[in-house]
């Protein structure tokens, strides 16, 4: 049924970069057969799911939304797409995202953009605009996204759909392209509470393949999904999130949540985080600089796309020319001001003043979480705007990020559900709940209460 919703729609929205038709069928008859024999079914066995086409699966292209991986086909699966393979999930295919995950509308895919389902003019939110579009279109009832400063979250909140940012450390970042490896964090995206909680119950916990990967007890976040409350609560509204810039029907749904958090028997107040206001200025040095060091690997030797090699030509020549024709405009900025970032003589200024504000924002949420367990703030300051609005106007594009970047700096979780659609466009709000590291449940308790 998701493969014929897919081949009936998908023409249109371009959640997909890629359906595997075949090995779908495949893995669901495979389940079937073991489901025939008797044998212990997965925990999401023969649930369909579309895969951001960041993490690597065997056998299956992944291009991480460039050409520069052009023909490459991974000789290996993920941790995230292994974990799922055990749970016996359907994989239908690998979904649309800004090239490297950076952007906030999908439109930095080199291979076109993703419309909103809801308006197809209008941008799915991004990098993972694929994945959230494939849920609100029904073509999909799970899907995984990556989240550096906001890429499962504000695509959420512009599709009217669920998605959360694990603790860093949480989900591993084994056969996940990196493009911020300090930021970076795979997790699940779903159209209701519950479901991403089984989602993430299943990616989550602890890996010996990625070094950062926390080796703790996963959050009990199904448990929490399934008792959802908010009884003798303390939730802070972050008070730097509002204001100049916010879109008035944002501001009246997340207004409208607070008040019903309130009835629900939360004890609601404001919080002041002083520093989240410099998150995003970190976050355009921290996450270039991590970038342009990560992106060196593509050399033209070792994957993918090599432009130029004709037996004439220098090996540096050769890379040279593979990455001019290999990589977009964005990817090129992000690497250009990363490596100026990284450079001797600007390193103390830039990406050493950056991690000093990155502390300071750590410090924020300790302050903050010694008062109330969860923080909530609009996920995004407006709904979905149209494509090619913000396309020429980086400064405007980052804008989108304003609320969720100062979570990844942190490494702390955070949630974005719907909470409404603002009067004024009848487009999607997202509800923005933030958590302390490893309170993950914490996220879909709250969650539950008010979806
Ligand atoms: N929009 C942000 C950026 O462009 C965040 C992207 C992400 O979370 N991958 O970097």
């Amino acid at each position: 049924a998701h493969l014929a919703r897919i081949e009936a729609v998908d023409e249109k929205v371009h959640a997909f970069l890629h359906v595997d038709r075949e090995g779908a069928l495949a893995q669901a008859r495979a389940v079937d057969e073991k489901r025939e024999r008797g044998e212990e079914l997965g925990p999401l066995a023969g649930v369909p799911l579309a895969l951001k086409d960041i993490f690597t699966t065997k056998g299956i292209p992944t291009t991480v939304g460039s050409k520069i991986l052009e023909g490459w086909i991974p000789p290996y699966d993920a941790t995230v797409t292994q974990r799922l393979r055990d749970a016996d999930v359907i994989i239908l295919g690998k979904t649309n995202m800004d090239e490297f995950a950076m952007g906030s509308s999908t439109e930095n895919s080199a291979f076109g953009p993703t419309g909103n389902p809801w308006d197809l003019t209008r941008i799915p939110g991004g990098s993972g605009g694929g994945s959230s579009a494939s849920l609100a279109s029904f073509q999909a009832p799970l899907a995984i996204g990556t989240d550096t400063g906001g890429s499962i979250r504000q695509p959420a909140a512009v599709t009217g759909t669920v998605g959360v940012k694990p603790t860093y450390g949480g989900v591993s970042r084994y056969g996940m392209v990196a493009f911020s490896s300090s930021l970076d964090q795979g997790g699940p995206c779903a159209r209701t509470v519950l479901d991403a909680a089984l989602l993430h119950e299943v990616i989550a916990g602890h890996d010996p393949m990625d070094s950062t990967s926390i080796d703790e007890p996963v959050p009990a976040v199904v448990e929490a999904a399934r008792n959802g409350s908010v009884r003798g609560m303390r939730i802070g509204v972050v008070k730097e999130f509002a204001g100049e810039g916010y879109q008035a029907g944002v501001m009246q749904r997340f207004n409208e949540s607070v008040e019903l958090l309130r009835e629900l028997g939360a004890e609601i107040e404001e919080i002041s985080c002083p520093s989240f206001d410099k998150a995003l200025a970190a976050y355009y040095l921290i996450a270039p600089s991590e970038c342009s060091s990560n992106l060196a690997r593509f050399d033209a030797m070792r994957y993918g796309l090599r432009v130029g090699d004709d037996g004439t030509k220098s090996a540096e020549e050769v890379t040279a020319l593979t990455r001019a024709e290999g990589f977009g405009a964005e990817v090129k900025r992000r690497v250009m001001l990363g490596t100026y970032a990284l450079s001797s003589g600007y390193y103390d200024a830039y990406y050493g003043s950056a991690q000093k504000v990155r502390t300071l924002i750590k410090r924020d949420f300790e302050k903050a979480f010694e008062r109330v367990d969860v923080l909530i703030s609009p996920t995004t300051p407006t709904t979905a705007f149209p494509i090619g609005e913000r396309a020429d106007d980086p400064m405007a594009m980052y804008l989108a990020d304003l609320c969720t970047i100062p979570t990844n700096l942190a490494g702390n979780a955070a949630m974005s559900l719907p909470c409404g659609l603002a009067p004024e466009d009848g487009l999607p709000v997202g509800l923005q709940i933030i958590a302390p590291a490893m309170a993950d449940d914490r996220l879909y308790k709250v969650g539950a209460a008010v979806e």
